[in-house]
C-alpha cells in the first residue's frame, strides 16, 4: 500500500517483488536498516553504483559499504580471516562493518570500493533488508540515504525529505532502532576502529586481543569527511542557547523542560540518546531554529559514537 508520499511503500509480498525487480534492473531505492536508512543498488552493476554516487553527490574517493546476506555470499568477494570470524560470530547480523581484503575474483564494481584493494562489508539485521538480500543474486552497495554531508535518515519520511521523488521506491520499515551508522573496524592488518558506533571498542576488545587506537581518533578512513552529519545550521558543542531561536540538545534528568530544549534521553541512557540523535537534530532544523547548542555527553560506550557525530556536525 502507498503512503501519503507517492513513493513510500509499506512492506508486503507485492512490494518485496517490486523491490527485487527494481534492483535487478539496476535501479536505486531506499531500504530500512537497523542503523539508518540506506540507498541501495546492485554492487556488481556499474550503472547502479554510478547512480548512487550521483544521487548522493558523494565524493568518488569515499567507498561504499557492501551488504551481504551470509558468509557463503561474502566469500566470493572478500578474503576472510580469523579476527573477522570472531567478530562475525558475536555481532552479526548487526550494526558493524568490517574492512577486508577484496577477493581478486570479486565482481564488485571497482567504483563502489573507490578502486581500493579492500572492501567494507556488513550483514544488516533489519528483517526487511534481510528478506531482500536473501532473494537477490548480488550484494547491495548501500550508503546512508542522504545527500553527502547531511544528517542520515532514520525513517522513510526523512529519506523523502532528502530525495523527494527522485527515488522510485522508499520502503517504510519503521524508525531505525540503532539510529546512527555502523561501527567500522579495519581487519586488514592490526585491527583498528575507523568509525565508532553502538558496538563500542570496549565490547570488541573482549573478542580480539589487540591494541586499539582510541575510537574516533586520528585513524583515517578514505573519504571520512571532517564535516558530516550536518543539520544545515551551526552546531556548538559548548555554551548554552542565548535566545529562543537557539535549540539546546540535552541529556539526562537534571534539566527543566523548555520549548527549545530537546532531551536525547531523560533517563540518561546513551543507547537511547544515540537512537534519538538524528531524529532530534532533523526536528530542530525543521522547526526553524537558527543554531544548536549541545550539553556535554559522557564519552563512554555509545557516547563515544554520539560525540564523534556531534564533533563532525559542528565543523
Ligand atoms: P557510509 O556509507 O556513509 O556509512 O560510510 C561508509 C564508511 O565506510 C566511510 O566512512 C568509508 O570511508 C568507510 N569505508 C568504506 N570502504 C572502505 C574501505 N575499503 N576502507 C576503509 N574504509 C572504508
Ligand atoms: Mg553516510
Amino acid at each position: 500500500m502507498k503512503n501519503i508520499y507517492s513513493n513510500i511503500y509499506s512492506f508486503n509480498e507485492k512490494v518485496l517483488k517490486k523491490t527485487i525487480k527494481s534492483l535487478n534492473l539496476g535501479n536505486i531505492l531506499s531500504l530500512p536498516t537497523e542503523t539508518v536508512y540506506g540507498l541501495a543498488g546492485n554492487a556488481y552493476s556499474e550503472k547502479a553504483i554510478k547512480k548512487i554516487f550521483k544521487l548522493k553527490k558523494r565524493p568518488k574517493k569515499n567507498p561504499l559499504i557492501i551488504h551481504f546476506f551470509n558468509l557463503k555470499n561474502l566469500k566470493k568477494d572478500a578474503i576472510l580471516n580469523n579476527n573477522f570470524f570472531k567478530l562475525y560470530k558475536k555481532f552479526c547480523p548487526g550494526p558493524i562493518t568490517f574492512i577486508l581484503k577484496k577477493n581478486e575474483r570479486s565482481k564488485i564494481c571497482p567504483l563502489a570500493t573507490a578502486n581500493l584493494d579492500t572492501i567494507a562489508v556488513r550483514f544488516p539485521s533489519h528483517k526487511i533488508i534481510r528478506s531482500i538480500l536473501k532473494l537477490i543474486k548480488f550484494p547491495l552497495a548501500m550508503p546512508s540515504a542522504n545527500i553527502s554531508s547531511n544528517l542520515s535518515p532514520v525513517n522513510a519520511a526523512d529519506v523523502y525529505e532528502e530525495f523527494k521523488n527522485k527515488l522510485e521506491i522508499i520502503v517504510e520499515g519503521g524508525k531505525s532502532k540503532i539510529g546512527i551508522e555502523s561501527t567500522v573496524v579495519d581487519l586488514t592488518s592490526k585491527p583498528k576502529i575507523l568509525r565508532p558506533g553502538i558496538i563500542s571498542s570496549k565490547e570488541i576488545k573482549k573478542y580480539l586481543k589487540i591494541n586499539f587506537s582510541k575510537a574516533g581518533s586520528k585513524v583515517k578512513s578514505p573519504g571520512m569527511l571532517k564535516k558530516h552529519y550536518s543539520p544545515g545550521i551551526p552546531v556548538r558543542l559548548h555554551g548554552k542557547p542565548k535566545s529562543l531561536n537557539h535549540a539546546y540538545i540535552i541529556f539526562g534528568k537534571k534539566y527543566k523542560s523548555k520549548p527549545n530544549y530537546f532531551n536525547l534521553s531523560k533517563k540518561g541512557d546513551l543507547r537511547e540518546a544515540a537512537a534519538n540523535l538524528y531524529k532530534i537534530m532533523r526536528k530542530i532544523k525543521n522547526k526553524g531554529y537558527k543554531k544548536i547548542f549541545v550539553c556535554k555527553i559522557p564519552n563512554l560506550g555509545p557516547g563515544i559514537a554520539i560525540n564523534d557525530r556531534l564533533e563532525r556536525a559542528s565543523k
